[in-house]
């Protein structure tokens, strides 16, 4: 079968690290144009400054692939659902919650199929961690999800605007997995928030989470983008029946007492667009908000704290 023809808009960091080397070795798409508001190109494809003149130039593209910062996702995918192209979303899928409903609503009336990523849920251990739980019950989940943002986000001062998510632009990628591992849903309880005098948005939170779970499973969250040396992306997690697993790497490996039960090689991007060729030839699209929303209750329930200024 011929390759989905795909654009990608927004050439930055993800796209260049993931991307674009993932669909060029892809079976199922290819790249065939790129916007740009740098004007960057791929491979001699065409390079537009904006959408709408990708849409005029070359109406055979049906799907493109929206990687910018989230503050402008809603507006650029809306066009796209309006342009009658299907949309993969990068993570985070919105700015707000109404933004994200909107899409989900207008590309369920258009017929498109949209897919929020989270690519930190494409791992085998996640896949693995959710079935432990599903049978053994969970005591305690604790995550710690710390890094140096000077070392993740070089010089990315939106992070750092309204609608840039701070912190919680890695605590996303937790909170992904937390929710597709937990046999019930999660509620955020209470919230510190870590504020730099200078900025916008969080340095820090810690997170604790309620539930409607019978047995009251204790639930925390510790995200800092002040971690020194390598970074910890792990959660610590207790079954009903006393099981220890270590769910680390970002998700990609998975302990349970001590020995490793899964470690594969990370290959998130490929799963991700394997998953999507399989929504395209389903005509289903996948848009999950419940991370999303976690974040948008820690900012509604949160305590404030201010911390010293940040710079690069
Ligand atoms: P980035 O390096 O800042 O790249 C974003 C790109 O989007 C910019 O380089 C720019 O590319 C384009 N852009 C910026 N403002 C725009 C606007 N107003 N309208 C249209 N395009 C605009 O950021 P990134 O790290 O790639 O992150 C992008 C998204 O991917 C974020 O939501 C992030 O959470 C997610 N993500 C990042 C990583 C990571 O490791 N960095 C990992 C997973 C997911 P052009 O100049 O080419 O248009």
């Amino acid at each position: 079968m011929a390759k989905h023809k795909i654009a990608i808009i927004g050439l930055g960091k993800i796209t260049q690290d993931q991307h674009l080397p993932v669909i060029d070795k892809s079976g199922d798409f290819e790249v065939a144009a790129v916007v740009s508001q740098r004007g960057l190109s791929h491979n001699g494809v065409p390079s537009f400054k904006t959408a709408a003149e990708l849409y005029a130039a070359m109406p055979e593209i049906g799907i493109v692939s929206v990687n910018t910062p989230p503050d402008v996702r809603h507006a650029i995918a809306r066009e796209a659902l309006v342009a009658g192209k299907h949309v993969l979303l990068e993570k985070p899928p919105a700015a707000t919650l109404a933004e994200f409903e909107d899409l989900k609503a207008f590309a369920e009336a258009e017929g498109k199929v949209l897919f929020a990523t989270w690519h930190s849920q494409f791992n085998p251990a996640v896949d693995e961690a959710k079935a432990l739980l599903a049978k053994q019950g969970v005591r305690s989940v604790k995550i710690e999800w710390r890094e140096d943002v000077k070392k993740w986000h070089p010089g990315q001062d939106w992070v750092w605007e309204p609608g840039g998510f701070g912190v919680f632009d890695p605590g996303i990628n937790a909170l992904s997995i937390f929710v597709k591992i937990l046999p019930f849903a999660p509620f955020v309880k209470a919230a510190e928030l870590t504020y730099p005098a200078n900025r916008q948005t969080p340095i820090a939170a810690k997170l604790v989470f309620g539930s409607a779970a019978a047995s009251a499973p204790a639930l925390t969250a510790d995200f800092d983008w002040r971690e020194q040396g390598d970074e910890k992306w792990h959660m610590t997690i207790e079954t009903a029946d006393g099981k220890k697993l270590r769910l680390y790497k970002g998700g990609a490996a998975l302990e349970v007492d001590g020995k490793l039960v899964v470690e594969a090689p990370s290959e998130e991007y490929e799963r991700i667009y394997a998953h999507f060729a399989d929504l395209l030839a389903s005509g289903k699209s996948d848009v999950d908000g419940s991370p999303l929303r976690l974040v948008a209750d820690a900012m509604l329930v949160g305590r404030r704290n201010v911390t010293d200024a940040f710079d690069w």
